[in-house]
């Protein structure tokens, strides 16, 4: 019985000593390699998955892996390029698109594509903590404005800083537009019911 008590103390004794050895060596072998590191390279780059030597994270976020361009991000709305044709809220499966759209009693201009401008868009707000990043609002939308950007790293403390405003008016020349159109439609409605007046008379 004591015999074999002795014989497995001297086994869990080896058993320590080999662990330790092994634990030191391989310490040993990530000292001798910790003057390489691994590159902030894309997941296209040859050298990806070549770099399994030293250090293998990176210091971000002063340094980050590139993401690849057609990943699915933040979004980002060229304003300047949209026609607030409502297409990409109508198609967001989440409704995380909220458009507000006013009609123009003159004409505003042009998108960079050469489509006419017709609308003021008083909101145009993503909530990105809704969005599920599905891309179909990029995929419909006929002006190329609506883009997923590469940015990735958004995280918010406050919920309500998730949504993004892209509109280009304020408040006030909100009010204004909206009244100019409310004038205008007025007079075109006084002008239709004279004209049909003029009809009946004659
Ligand atoms: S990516 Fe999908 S979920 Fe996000 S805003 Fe566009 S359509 Fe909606
Ligand atoms: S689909 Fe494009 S052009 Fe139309 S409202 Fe959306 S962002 Fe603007």
């Amino acid at each position: 019985m004591e015999r074999r008590e002795a014989i497995q103390r001297k086994n869990g004794f080896w058993h320590v000593v080999k662990s330790l050895l092994s634990g030191l060596r391989l310490t040993w072998r990530h000292f001798l390699n910790a003057d390489k590191r691994r590159q902030p390279v894309p997941v296209s780059d040859a050298s990806y998955f070549k770099q399994p030597e030293g250090l293998v994270t990176l210091t971000y976020p002063y340094e980050a892996i590139p993401v690849p361009e057609n990943g699915r991000y933040r979004l980002h709305n060229e304003i300047d390029d949209c026609i607030v044709c409502d297409l990409c809220a109508k198609v967001c499966p989440v409704n995380c698109i909220t458009i507000e759209s006013v009609k123009a009693t003159e004409e505003i201009g042009m998108t960079s594509d050469g489509t006419k401008k017709r609308l003021y868009a008083p909101v145009f707000d993503i909530d990105m903590a809704k969005c599920c990043y599905c891309g179909l609002c990029t995929s419909v939308c006929p002006t190329d404005c609506l883009t997923m950007t590469p940015v990735y790293d958004f995280a918010e403390v406050d919920i309500k800083n998730m949504i993004y405003h892209f509109t280009d008016l304020s408040p006030e020349q909100a009010e204004e537009k909206k009244q100019l159109l409310a004038k205008q439609q007025e007079e075109m409605a006084a002008a239709k019911a004279a004209a049909l007046a003029a009809r009946k008379q004659g």
